[in-house]
């Protein structure tokens, strides 16, 4: 089998399984218990927390430790709108959003805020012009992911958090599940940030939510008071430890991973550009590389290449069972039977050159096979 989903999901690291199954073996204690042991679990839990902001390089952030970036989000935008409310009602968000943060933010319309949207560019990138037409007095929130999940297109993180330094009670919150172990960014301008572990090799059910002022925030939902009394409930030391294992060896191997799978995708879109009705969306991170056969069903060429033993996306894991056309694609002004026949390859760490060889040649052959339907 040969997986290319990887923006859904990453085959942990052995070295994240074993660090798992160790920390259960041996520090399964509570990290809330006083006694010994579990004073031991708790530095444990204290020096993955070290680790996973020193890679980062977020100095003055504090790391919450959730269940992933769904709970990361969750909790940043209801937390901090709670708090906002007072100060203004108007809340930005890109058109890329995940779901995580659109249909949160979308909820908190019944809250009294006023949802606008940011515009997005051809390439698939924050429209920073839109940013400024919509920056005025009663903005309290701008929310813009990372790096996106449907295309790879890098946001411009850094030029925003300048453009909010003129907006002091704007908390600026970006969803970095796609960047996190992928490419370096520069956070510093950034309020709060959301990861998730699987999609760095780790574990799934652990995550972060890295905030500059953890103190200011309060809970969502109540409990013993875990997790700077933001996220209750006991914590799963050991995916956090294999977590930090993991961002660890992916950043460590960063540069090398980016070169060789830079080739990958290069190679991919070279090898497809000029096929009668292939459309390549502009990309970013070389990881995530989005084709469409205009004329088809993005269904049916992952189905043909599913038959092949390979494992692509139409769109996101989380979208790709819903019929509604993908958003990101669609803000992009693609057309519609272009957005239709559009399927996402994601490279990992772990991709070979003889798999990624192996896709081109099965994508030719999908080309050809269903070249009767194509537009
Ligand atoms: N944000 C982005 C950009 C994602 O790609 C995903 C997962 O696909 C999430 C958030 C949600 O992550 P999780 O399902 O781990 O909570």
């Amino acid at each position: 089998m040969i997986y290319m989903d990887n923006a859904a999901t990453t085959r942990p690291y052995e070295e994240a399984l074993s660090t798992f199954e160790k920390v259960n073996r041996t520090y399964y204690f509570n990290t809330a218990s006083i006694h010994q042991e579990g004073r031991n679990a708790d530095k444990l839990l204290e020096a993955s927390r070290k680790q996973i902001l020193n890679l980062l390089d977020l100095e003055g952030f504090e790391c919450v430790f959730t269940s992933g970036a769904t709970e990361s989000n969750n909790i940043a935008i209801q937390s901090v709108l709670k708090k906002k409310k007072q100060f203004g009602r108007t809340v930005l968000m890109s058109e890329l959003e995940h779901p995580s943060v659109l249909n949160t933010v979308e909820a908190m319309k019944a809250e009294g805020f006023d949802v606008k949207y940011i515009r997005t560019t051809a390439d698939g990138q924050v429209n920073l012009e839109s940013l400024k037409e919509l920056l005025d007095g009663d903005v309290v929130f701008v929310t813009v992911m990372a790096v996106n999940n449907i295309t790879g297109a890098i946001q411009p993180v850094a030029e925003i958090a300048d453009l909010l330094k003129d907006y002091p009670k704007v908390h600026f919150h970006v969803d970095a599940t796609q960047a996190a172990g992928k490419i370096k960014m520069n956070f510093s301008g950034v309020d709060t940030l959301s990861l998730s572990a699987h999609k760095f090799h780790g574990l799934k059910g652990a995550g972060a939510l890295l905030a500059k002022q953890v103190k200011s925030l309060d809970p969502v939902y109540y409990g013993g008071g875990h997790e700077f009394n933001i996220r209750s409930g006991t914590v799963n030391l050991g995916a956090i430890a294999a977590m930090a294992k993991a961002l660890r060896i992916s950043v460590q191997d960063m540069e090398k991973n980016h070169e060789r799978i830079s080739g990958y995708s290069e190679h991919l879109r070279k090898a497809v550009t000029g096929l009668p009705s292939i459309h390549l969306q502009p990309g970013g991170v070389p990881h995530i590389v989005n084709i469409s056969f205009e004329g088809a069903q993005g269904e049916v060429i992952v189905n043909a290449l599913g038959a092949r033993d390979i494992m692509v996306s139409t769109t996101s894991a989380c979208a790709s069972k819903l019929a509604s056309l993908n958003e990101t694609l669609m803000a992009m002004n693609n057309k519609a039977a272009v957005v239709k026949g559009s399927i996402r390859i994601s490279y990992s760490n772990f991709t070979t050159d003889e798999e990624a060889d192996m896709l081109i040649e099965a994508l030719k052959g999908v080309h050809k096979e269903i070249g009767g339907v194509l537009k």
